[in-house]
């Protein structure tokens, strides 16, 4: 590698918004052979909105108001984009978050706590995927309604949250989180020059297949716990492949780090920036087109 050709690859990236850290991660980019999406966040806007509110059998004496009340109670203490449009629904319906005690998140599976509503009762709710509720021994969780309205919401796309309160099965939630639109001419874009592209997600494997569709990804791993994306990655490395992978650094700051090249939406937090070895600084996934484009021509000039 040229110190000559390096400088002027990471200053042209600099100039198109993609910050690259290193003459090594230059490098790697111009001879990645795998690239790794993040969804949420990465392939999908991040912003997603509480869409569906399903009560089911175990309900009462809870309305949808009160429902959505109590899981934006346990939300808001969460950071989890999920967990910010289930708060971000309550706040539009105009609906106050009750106090909450013992509160507790379960990276890649859901949170729980005790509500304190009005007349001062405490209600044991947790919020999560199919995995969490079993974990937590819901009674009706796996009962066939509500398997069958979950996997509808999934197939739309949308993430279907799973409401326990005391204990049993009280409602589904459905969460929308639109595909960034240049999302699939950049998967496009990528095959056409020969790369590898997989999806990893801890997302329901059917919002994820969903998801992928509509992006045009077909390797899908989805409902991968936040400390199993890291073996995902070095999975794909065992397999001879020179791996990248483009997260915004919620659950994923390990996968962005333990990949030949991470690559970091600089939209995402903090730790996601530290992590990647290249970081776009503007929100859209155009920028993982530059910066291949940018190595490939660095990495030619080079050899
Ligand atoms: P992703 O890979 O899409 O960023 P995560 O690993 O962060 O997903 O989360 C995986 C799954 O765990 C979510 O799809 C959701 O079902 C559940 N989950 C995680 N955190 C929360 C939360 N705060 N509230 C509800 N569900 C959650
Ligand atoms: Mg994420």
């Amino acid at each position: 590698a040229t110190p000559t050709s390096i400088m002027v690859g990471t200053g042209r990236g600099a100039q198109l918004g993609v910050l690259i850290k290193s003459g090594e991660a230059l490098e790697h980019a111009g001879r990645l052979t795998a690239l790794v999406f993040d969804k949420t966040g990465t392939l999908t806007v991040g912003s997603p909105r509480l869409t569906d509110v399903v009560p089911v059998s175990g309900s009462a004496p809870f309305d949808e108001p009160a429902l959505v009340r109590l899981a934006a109670s346990l939300e808001a203490l969460s950071e989890h984009p999920l967990a910010e449009a289930v708060a971000a629904g309550a706040t539009e319906r105009g609906l106050a978050p009750w106090q909450v005690q013992d509160f507790l998140a379960v990276p890649g599976k859901g949170v729980r706590g005790s509500v304190v509503t009005d007349d001062g009762a405490q209600r044991a709710v947790a919020i999560g995927n199919a995995a969490f509720m079993a974990a937590e021994n819901v009674a009706g969780h796996d009962a066939q309604p509500v398997t069958a309205r979950a996997d509808a919401l999934a197939e739309q796309g949308r993430t279907p949250l799973y409401m326990a309160v005391d204990g049993r099965m009280a409602a589904l939630l459905g969460v929308a989180d639109p595909l960034k639109p240049e999302a699939p001419a950049v998967v496009r874009r990528l095959r056409g020059m020969g790369v590898r592209v997989v999806m990893l997600t801890g997302d329901n494997r059917r919002t994820a297949l969903a998801v992928a569709r509509q992006a045009g990804i077909d390797d899908v791993r989805a409902e991968v716990l936040p400390d199993q994306k890291e073996q995902a990655i070095s999975a794909l490395q065992a397999e001879g492949h020179v791996v990248g992978m483009v997260g915004d650094g919620i659950n994923d700051a390990p996968a962005l780090a333990r990949a030949h090249v991470g690559i970091a939406m600089g939209t995402g937090i903090d730790v996601a920036v530290e992590a990647g070895d290249i970081v776009l600084l503007r929100g859209g996934l155009d920028g993982v087109l530059t910066a291949l484009a940018l190595s490939r021509a660095t990495v030619r000039n080079i050899r």
